[in-house]
Parts: C-alpha cells; sequence; structure tokens
C-alpha cells in the first residue's frame, strides 16, 4: 500500500543551534500541516494502528475529525482511551507502537499518529477553558492516590470524572513525576505542557499535596485506618537506581542518570538565571542505550561538555526511541556501539579519569529476544572522561512495601498486582511503573485508569 502524498515533514530547531540550548527540538505541526498528513490515512476497516496502542486509542476515527476540521471532536475522541495526548504525542515510542503497524508502512511511510495527536492535545490545552468539563455528583467517597505521574494522574482525573473525592500525595515539591523530574525540557516542556496537563486535572476538583513521603510523613494504613480514605492507588514508580558493580563506580564524578537528571530539571540547570551545582566536566560518558541514556547524553552536551554513548549491543537493538537516537546524532552525540565499561579509573584525589572498557561482538539470541553481547578477547582501552553517568534502568523503591501490612512484592521489587490493578492488600490498588518495573508513560497512564475502574467497581459494591 502506498500514498501518494509523502509523509509531512515537521519543523525541528536547527541541529547546531539546539544543542546549545534547552528549547523544544520539534515544532510540531501547525494546522495545515496538520489536515494534511491526516489526509494521508486509509481509515482502514480493521485498522493495525488501532491494535498496536497499548490503549487502543481511536486513531482513525480521531484522525479523520480532525480532517474534517473537527477539532473538538478529535479532542473528545483521544479523550476517551487517553488523559495525556499532549505528553504521549511527543514521548510515546511511536514506531514500535502505532506507527510501527500502520498499513502505509508496509511499501511506505506511516502516517505521522504521535505527531497528529500532539496537535491534536496542543490545541485541547490551548482551548481549555472553552471545553466542558463534566464531572458526575460527589459520591461521598474518599481515595488517595501516591505519586503524581501519569499513573497517579490518569487515575486521579478519571476518578475525579466520576464523583470522588481524590487527593494526590507527592514526595517531590513538583508534581508531574519523570514528566518533569525525568525528561528533560528540550522534549517535553514543564511549563507550557506539563503544568498544563497537571491544572485540568485540578480543574476537575482533584486536591495535591506536594511534599509528602507516603511511607515516612504519612503511610497506606494511617491514610485508610486514620485519615477516612476509602481506597488508595499507589502509582510510586520506579525511581531506584541501578549501578553495574564494577570496580571504581564510587569514584567522585560517578553518578546515576536519575540524580544528574533531577538535577538538571528540578533545580532549572537549563535555565541561564539559575547557577545550577551540576558538574559535567570536559568530557561525559553515558552508560547506557534507552531513553534515559538519551536524555542523559543530550542534556550534558546542552551543558557545554563532549559527550558520548558507551553501549553493549550494537545501534540496532537500542531501546531508546528512534527519534531521539536521531536527534541525538544530529546534535553531534558520539556513539561506542558495541563497548562495555569493566572499570572506571580515578586520580588520587578520587576522581573519575577514565572508563576502561571492553569491545564486544553479538552472540545468540537471549530470552529477551536480543542476542546477547559477548566480550571480544584482548579489546580492553580506556576511554578518558570526568565524568560517567550510569542509564541501566530504575526499580522500585522499597519504602512503600515494607512500610505497609499484607502489600507483597515479586523478586524484581515491583508490587504483586492484578491486570486490573488489585494489590494483595483489600482497598489498595497500583499501577504503572511500580508494578511493572521502569516502562513507558502510555502504559503508566493506561494502568492508572484501569485501576480507576476497579477502585470504582470495589467502592460501589462496598
Ligand atoms: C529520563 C527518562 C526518560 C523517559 N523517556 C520516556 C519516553 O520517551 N517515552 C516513554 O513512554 N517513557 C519514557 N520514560 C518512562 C516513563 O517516564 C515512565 O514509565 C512513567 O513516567 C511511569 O509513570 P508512573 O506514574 O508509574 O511513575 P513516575 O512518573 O515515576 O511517577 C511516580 C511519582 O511518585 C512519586 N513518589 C514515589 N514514591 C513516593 C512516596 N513514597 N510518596 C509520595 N510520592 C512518591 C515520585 O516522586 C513521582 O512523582 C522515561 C523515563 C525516564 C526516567
Ligand atoms: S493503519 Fe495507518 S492508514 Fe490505516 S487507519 Fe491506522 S493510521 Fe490510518
Amino acid at each position: 500500500m502506498a500514498n501518494k502524498i509523502p509523509r509531512v515533514p515537521v519543523r525541528e530547531q536547527d541541529p547546531v543551534v539546539r544543542a546549545t540550548n534547552f528549547e523544544e527540538v520539534c515544532y510540531g505541526y501547525n494546522l495545515e500541516e496538520a489536515q494534511l498528513e491526516a489526509s494521508r490515512c486509509l481509515d482502514c476497516k480493521n485498522p493495525r494502528c488501532v491494535a498496536a496502542c497499548p490503549v487502543g486509542l481511536q486513531i482513525p476515527r480521531f484522525i479523520a475529525a480532525l480532517r474534517e476540521g473537527e477539532l473538538s471532536r478529535a479532542a473528545a475522541i483521544i479523550a476517551e482511551d487517553s488523559s495525556l495526548p499532549s505528553i504521549c504525542g511527543r514521548v510515546c515510542p511511536q514506531e514500535s507502537q502505532c506507527e510501527g503497524a500502520c498499513v502505509l508502512g508496509i511499501k511506505g511511510e506511516a502516517v505521522a499518529i504521535g505527531k497528529i495527536e500532539r496537535f491534536v492535545g496542543d490545541w485541547k490545552l490551548e482551548h481549555a477553558a472553552e471545553l466542558e468539563h463534566t464531572t458526575a455528583p460527589a459520591k461521598g467517597r474518599k481515595v488517595a492516590i501516591v505519586g503524581s505521574g501519569p499513573a497517579g494522574l490518569a487515575c486521579a482525573s478519571d476518578l475525579a470524572k466520576w464523583g470522588y473525592e481524590v487527593t494526590v500525595f507527592e514526595a517531590l515539591h513538583r508534581l508531574g513525576g519523570v514528566l518533569v523530574y525525568g525528561i528533560p525540557e528540550f522534549r517535553l516542556p514543564k511549563e507550557r505542557i506539563v503544568a498544563r496537563e497537571i491544572a485540568e486535572v485540578e480543574r476537575l476538583g482533584v486536591k495535591f499535596e506536594k511534599d509528602v513521603i507516603v511511607g515516612r510523613t504519612v503511610t497506606i494504613d494511617s491514610l485508610l485506618d486514620e485519615e477516612g480514605f476509602d481506597a488508595v492507588f499507589i502509582g510510586s514508580g520506579a525511581g531506584l537506581p541501578r549501578f553495574m558493580g564494577i570496580e571504581g563506580e564510587n569514584l567522585n564524578g560517578v553518578v546515576s542518570a536519575n540524580e544528574f537528571l533531577t538535577r538538571a530539571n528540578l533545580m532549572h540547570a537549563y535555565d541561564s538565571n539559575y547557577d545550577t551545582p551540576i558538574y559535567v566536566g570536559k568530557h561525559v560518558v553515558v552508560v547506557g542505550g534507552g531513553n534515559v541514556a538519551m536524555d542523559a547524553v543530550r542534556t550534558a552536551k546542552r551543558l557545554g561538555a563532549e559527550a558520548t554513548i558507551v553501549y553493549r549491543r550494537s545501534e540496532q537493538e537500542l531501546p531508546a526511541r528512534v527519534e531521539e537516537v536521531h536527534h541525538a546524532k544530529e546534535e553531534g552525540i558520539n556513539f561506542r556501539m558495541l563497548t562495555n565499561p569493566v572499570a572506571v579509573l580515578g586520580n588520587e584525589q578520587g576522581w573519575v579519569t577514565a572508563v576502561r572498557c571492553v569491545e564486544m561482538e553479538l552472540g545468540e539470541p537471549d530470552e529477551s529476544g536480543r542476542r546477547s553481547p559477548i566480550v571480544k578477547p584482548g579489546s580492553e582501552f580506556e576511554l578518558p572522561c570526568d565524568v560517567v553517568i550510569m542509564a541501566l534502568g530504575t526499580s522500585p523503591n522499597p519504602l512503600i512495601a515494607s512500610t505497609t501490612k499484607g502489600l507483597e512484592t515479586n523478586r524484581r521489587g515491583c508490587l504483586t498486582a492484578t491486570e486490573e490493578g488489585a494489590t494483595t492488600r483489600e482497598g489498595v490498588f497500583a499501577g504503572g511503573d511500580a508494578v511493572t518495573g521502569a516502562a513507558t508513560v502510555i502504559l503508566a497512564m493506561g494502568a492508572g485508569r484501569k485501576a480507576a475502574k476497579a477502585i470504582d467497581a470495589y467502592l460501589s459494591e462496598k
């Protein structure tokens, strides 16, 4: 299947300029571009794109509404399945989901579903004040949500719409979870997009309490037994970084990507009006190949360092979004594929001076289906650097599980929960990275919405 109209290119900041600033890389479509791109969709009878979307977004329906100029209808169709379209349009791995399955991609280029979704989501945020917000009459039941990331926000909005009194407890002083402390400004603008999405949740009547660490300031037990909450949803994410366990990892200058990005994002390193305590030195090495690694390396570059990705598999296996890898290359990031650190080296003052690496080659596929990397004998070499950022994945923080009666976890430290979000403790539900381990925004949002349904069913029966 081909299409006569080529995929409409999206306008972006010039790579040389943007590698020195934190403004958004991609400008997105305007109405004319979005409608032209929408006209490429074939409105398939059995749309493969919908089947490939983790939340079953009605893609051809919202695309048709946009094409016909009915923007509020397009936004309403998206809202049936997604509460964060401006965010998902920017950060979902479309190439392995909807766009990866689009029939036009077989012989040509898939419809730019993510960019169209982003356009409709941004339009909705701009017109939020004019759009109707209907909430059901108050039910007189209280639900506590732990964490203000995509899982917590999605769960909170649905419950508030259905008439529940919802309070979100957030450990940090900023709301949004990874959307604010992890993903950088140049990919997801905080004030223009994330804060406005959260303002929409607030408009539904959801209360937010910041600087409350559940498990320290309050506990799940005290929320249920003393503070009158009828149910709790845990969307506390997976914020505990992993390290390699190699020699020299305790040297000054070795940090987790989480710490590095949290400093950059929450302490305003992206804003020249702030003097953020963040050290990048002259050369930063980032270990890993996911979105977190790409965000860390591109942030380090913008802060003035020569920046290199070290990844033990080949480019084909990089788990990061294709667009981020493409942007990173355009911005001058060095990629050392099939390379693995075996030790971090330092000077007498205890500061990093280099990473000792080995070259790898790919062997047989492992249980994940990816070919496993094997060390090439005699391939050791040193890569000089002043900072090493470990972006090797994260696990859930054990605090909540260890302070709540009857809450079970699996061997990876993730909360045990059913597909609908019910945990092993009655009245306590969970979803997002806290249950799956580090995953994606759309999966966390979908889990939050499923749990909202389960909480509604539980409280309606009770
Ligand atoms: C740097 C980075 C880049 C990423 N890029 C992408 C991407 O491009 N595309 C994509 O789809 N996904 C991406 N992800 C993954 C995605 O952001 C997560 O899967 C998603 O945010 C998980 O949502 P969540 O609501 O489960 O948790 P989170 O977003 O982690 O939110 C959890 C919230 O709970 C709070 N919390 C934790 N413990 C407590 C407690 N005890 N008490 C109160 N509050 C608590 C945390 O402070 C946080 O605000 C990225 C992740 C990172 C770190
Ligand atoms: S598969 Fe592609 S062409 Fe078909 S409905 Fe989905 S977006 Fe449109």
